[in-house]
């Protein structure tokens, strides 16, 4: 009972423990330099891409981990940076909307952004990362590097792959690019991003073999002469389908 009454306070207090925001660009320097680093030691960076995802938002590796970074922000105590929302496309850019940054400019930025936050204070640096190809690569690279160099503690989590399991349990099988478990998680996000009406399966393809083939821009038409190999390479295991135009 006595624990009951106790609860109003215990709340105003949690209440009190809170910033008033947990965005970084939404927060003023006074209240930043409160938080971080003596209460604060942990920042959320998302980064993404835009690129074509057949029928979601160009922007899906955007939109997935800002939502993620929304969510578990105040579980984990964290800060959220400001999302990078260009990044290393790949053989997708020539799709109408798309968007790259070549591979120099993409490293030199987001070695400052990641040396910029451990400066901040934070002594932990979580790259929420929504595009995978080249740019995993380089942002583990870098990340590793921060870490060394200003000792922090760097982790980059490519929220698909981390979820591969949860993917394969509800759907029988794995994802892929705009394939199933990036599909449903926007749907999630925003049902008003995914349009349903414009999906065809002459949009979706199995992911060719490692080696197998490979083609610009990324489209079925563009690999006609290997379609039969294509289709070799569709069995069950390898159904991942990927979505490009
Ligand atoms: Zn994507």
């Amino acid at each position: 009972m006595q624990k009951l009454l106790l609860l109003p306070l215990m709340l105003s207090v949690l209440a009190a423990q809170q910033p008033s925001t947990r965005d970084m660009a939404e927060i003023n320097w006074m209240e930043f330099h409160e938080w971080v680093p003596l209460k604060i030691t942990t920042v959320l960076l998302p980064t993404g891409t835009l690129e074509a995802h057949g029928v979601e938002n160009n922007g899906a590796d955007i939109t997935a981990p800002v939502e993620i970074a929304r969510r578990m922000a105040a579980r984990v105590n964290a800060m959220i940076a400001p999302v990078v929302p260009y990044g290393v496309t790949g053989s997708l850019d020539a799709y109408a909307g798309s968007f790259s940054i070549g591979e120099k400019a993409y490293r030199a930025y987001m070695s400052d952004v990641l040396e910029g936050l451990a400066r901040q204070g934070f002594r932990n640096i979580i790259v929420l990362n929504g595009h995978g190809g080249p740019q995993t690569a380089i942002l583990n690279e870098l990340a590793e590097d921060v870490g060394r160099t200003h000792h922090v503690r760097t982790l980059v989590v490519n929220w698909w792959a981390y979820c591969s399991d949860v993917t394969l349990k509800t759907f029988g099988e794995d994802g892929g690019h705009a394939g199933w478990n990036e599909t449903a998680f926007i749907q999630a996000i925003d049902p008003k991003l995914v349009h349903k009406e414009r999906y065809s399966d002459a949009l979706a393809m199995p992911r060719p073999a490692a080696g197998s083939w490979s083609a610009y821009p990324f489209h079925r038409r563009s690999f006609s002469i290997n379609r039969a190999r294509a289709t070799c390479v569709s069995t069950r295991t390898r159904r991942t389908r990927i979505c490009a135009a």
